[in-house]
């Protein structure tokens, strides 16, 4: 059997050439390269799929799961036997239907998509008992040895349930050796006992806030969908502030009253804090919160718990859809059109498509939820595939802000300045009310690139084609792709010039400066990824904000998330065609999901809210459709392109992305690839080509496009296509199945 066939796993399964007998079962290992291999079980054990066995693979031993049957490819007298099963809730088998599934939609090898699932692997183990003391009933204490600390002890034990050795001594003052001498003596009983599940039950019986008739007609509806039961698919689509967190706490709740399990996905979790107070304040506990900054014990104790049950809502990043649930009966996919869903490295998966296959496996609703729906899931409610269940307006007496547009060709700000006149009056109108305001520039650090003005040396990385971008708050500039950093030099590193280098263009640091200088008795605060660094960081700066500590806010995308903050009142988005260019297919879609998720953090308490476009391009249709505030002439066109030249969601597309560290070898291996690609209708490659990053990370990339109609068979025709071509070990050939990145 050869490496590549049982790679394929079962996506192209063979007969059984052998014999397969009732002692021999399938055992994937999490391991990129691997797909399920036979074992045999040994006599007097039993195993059953998806039990966790540990199992010889070459000279190591590895932990997996059973699989299934053997495939039967290997003789058994060959086969080597199951080490052991490991005490740890077997994997359901909608579970690891999923990781199939994922597999070979992905093209990725089973085994590298059951690493997602098994992320922890000291969960695997049983969990270490814990042991508490109490005294012997039976036990006469007259006959006993006494002293002052032994009597300290049984008086408390006498007082307590049972107690562990920890309290005891803390209460008692005893030492370690009174309890054990006490045990013993038999005046002590030692008990073991289960350590507790960490997560508390939800209380379902918080009362909810009072919602509005068309929140309590939208949450009706996702609450029919869960009692109807079985798979079904609703966009919730509500402007921002129209409350759909509240709208789908309700199904929430009503799956938890069945005592099944929710997962929430959510795009930034580690930025999520005032929405995870918002969970406290509806459930009465802290959810099983799963990223990547949640610590190694806490981990293993949340994948246990999922196991096993006792966790029943999970809060998390996309990878939060891979635990192994026990009884999962709801998904909701919060700012569903959200990218941070693509996964762009290892496996490369859109949670948020994975979700929709996983709830469609395991028979379950999904809730998708979003003000600015992707195109996809639009398209699947027009063809009726999703439900569509919207909100129309702002909770209370909140209203969508108004939107302006300022030509920053005409209302000119200075030289090096970013804030026009116009928006620099509005902004001293809001700090004189009282109220807060907040700038919006998609661009960390200082400047995005730095120029000699002597020779015109730019400064680039020398791993990957991008400038470096200059953080006067460090000294540094830094490369975003591959986080390269050098100092700051004082001379021009290409012709010696001195005081020449010039920073180009604005970055919050930036504008930062010019908003101190033009406002010098205001309170302003930087947000990017660089300052508010996790759940603790970002949690300050919103009670600040929401304090009124700071005036000004100005930030990066990080501030587009879903905050909530009653006075602010005024948003100016500094450079609003930042994004529009480009040209990747999603760049129009794209900012005008960042700008109206951004817009919409204005005025959403009892004060109307403004927001202010600076751009050069007023006649965009973006910019217009924000203007206007109209989310389905925009969209509209927007498909109707797609659909002129057979984009997604009208068609589809999948890249190959060919990498190594020797730009012949890549280019050779895109050439030999490139000269076997697949011909025939609804069909078209493009490339190879070099990828606009052509080096990232020091590796040189070359990229295929493929495009193809809906009845394409994408993944067999890219897998036949690439059967075709033997590559060198030292050139990665990665497939990206609906990509979201063209860089
Ligand atoms: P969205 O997610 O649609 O932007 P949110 O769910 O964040 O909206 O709601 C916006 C704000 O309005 C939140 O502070 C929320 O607590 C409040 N809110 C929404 N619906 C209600 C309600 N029925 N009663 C009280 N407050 C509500
Ligand atoms: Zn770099």
């Amino acid at each position: 059997m050869s490496a590549a066939k049982a790679t394929s796993g079962n996506l192209f399964a063979n007969d059984p050439a052998f014999e397969v007998t009732a002692q021999t079962v399938s055992v994937l290992p999490p391991l990129p390269l691997a797909g399920p291999y036979d074992y045999l079980v040994p006599e007097g054990v039993s195993v059953a799929p998806g039990d966790f066995v540990e199992i010889p693979l070459g000279r190591q031993t590895q932990r997996g799961v059973v699989w299934g049957d053997a495939k039967g490819d290997v003789d058994p007298a060959k086969l080597r036997e199951i080490l052991g099963v490991l005490p740890t809730p077997p994997m359901d088998d909608v579970t690891r239907k999923f990781i199939d599934w994922v597999s070979a939609y992905t093209m990725s090898p089973q085994g590298a998509v059951l690493r997602m699932a098994m992320s922890v692997p000291d969960a695997l183990e049983a969990p270490k008992p814990i042991f508490r003391f109490t005294l012997n009933p039976e036990f006469d204490v007259s006959g006993l040895r006494m002293t002052p600390p032994r009597k300290r002890v049984l008086a408390f034990l006498a007082d307590h349930p049972p107690m562990e050795q920890g309290d005891i001594l803390r209460e008692t003052g005893a030492g370690a050796s009174v309890v054990k001498g006490l045990v013993e003596a038999g005046a002590v009983q030692r008990l073991m006992v289960t350590p507790p599940s960490p997560f508390d039950a939800p209380d379902l019986d918080i009362p909810r806030p009072d919602l509005s008739a068309e929140q309590n007609e939208a949450a009706d509806e996702l609450c029919a969908r869960l009692e109807q039961g079985g798979f079904s698919c609703t966009l919730l689509d509500g402007v921002t502030g129209s409350g759909k967190t509240e709208v789908y706490f309700e199904p929430v709740r009503a799956a938890l009253a069945k005592g099944q399990q929710v997962v929430v996905l959510l795009p930034e979790i580690a930025l999520s804090a005032q929405w995870l107070q918002r969970f406290r304040d509806r459930f009465g506990v802290e959810p099983a919160l799963w990223h990547s900054e949640v610590g190694q014990a806490r981990r293993r104790d949340t994948w246990r718990a999922v196991a096993d049950g006792s966790a029943k809502l999970v809060v998390g990043a996309r990878s939060a859809l891979f635990l192994p649930y026990h009884d999962l009966g709801l998904i909701v996919v919060d700012e569903e059109h959200e990218h941070a869903f693509k996964q762009e490295d290892g496996v490369m998966y859109h949670a948020r498509d994975m979700a929709v296959t996983r709830a469609h496996l395991g028979n379950i609703p999904i809730v998708l939820a979003s003000a600015t729906p992707s195109l996809e899931t639009l398209a699947n409610v027009e063809a009726g595939r999703y439900q569509h269940v919207q909100l129309g307006s702002r909770h209370g007496v909140a209203v969508l802000p108004s939107v302006e547009i300022i030509d920053i060709r005409q209302d000119k700000p200075q030289r090096n300045r970013w804030i026009t006149p116009t928006l620099k009056k509005r902004l001293a109108e809001t700090f004189a009310n009282g109220e807060q305001a907040m700038l919006f520039l998609n661009r960390r650090g200082y400047a995005p690139l730095t120029l000699c003005r002597a020779c015109g040396h730019r400064f680039q990385c020398p791993n990957c084609t991008a400038w470096l971008v200059e953080h006067r708050a460090w000294g540094k500039l830094q490369c975003h792709h591959c986080g390269y950093q050098a100092k700051a030099p004082d001379a021009c590193p290409s012709c010696g010039a001195e005081g020449k280098l010039a920073p180009c263009g604005p970055g919050v640091e930036r504008l930062f400066e010019e908003a101190v200088e033009t406002f010098p008795d205001i309170r302003v605060e930087v947000a990017t990824s660089d300052n508010i660094m996790g759940p603790k960081a970002a949690a300050e700066l919103i009670n600040r904000v929401h304090n009124h500590e700071v005036d000004l806010l100005i930030g990066t995308q990080i501030l587009a998330k879903g905050y909530h903050f009653p006075m602010l009142t005024l948003v100016g988005v500094v450079d609003a065609d930042l994004g529009l260019a480009g040209g990747d297919l999603r760049a129009a879609e794209r900012s005008y999901q960042l700008l109206t998720q951004v817009a919409g953090r204005a005025g959403r308490g009892d004060r109307p809210g403004t927001v202010i476009l600076q751009t050069a391009d007023p006649a965009n249709r973006v910019i217009k459709a924000i203007a206007a505030g109209d989310r389905d002439a925009f969209n509209a066109v927007e498909l109707s392109q797609r659909m002129t030249h057979g984009m997604p969601p009208h068609g589809r597309l999948a890249a190959l992305i060919i990498s190594g560290k020797k730009e012949n070898e890549v280019d050779e291996a895109a050439w030999r690839i490139g000269r076997v690609a697949p011909r025939g209708d609804g069909l078209m490659v493009l490339g190879p080509a070099p990828a606009p990053l052509s080096l990232l990370r020091g590796r040189y990339r070359r990229r295929f496009m493929i495009r193809a109609d809906k009845g394409v068979k994408m993944q067999a025709l890219i897998h036949e296509w690439l059967s075709k071509v033997k590559t060198p070990g030292s050139v990665r050939v990665q497939v990206d199945i609906d990509p979201y990145s063209f860089m």
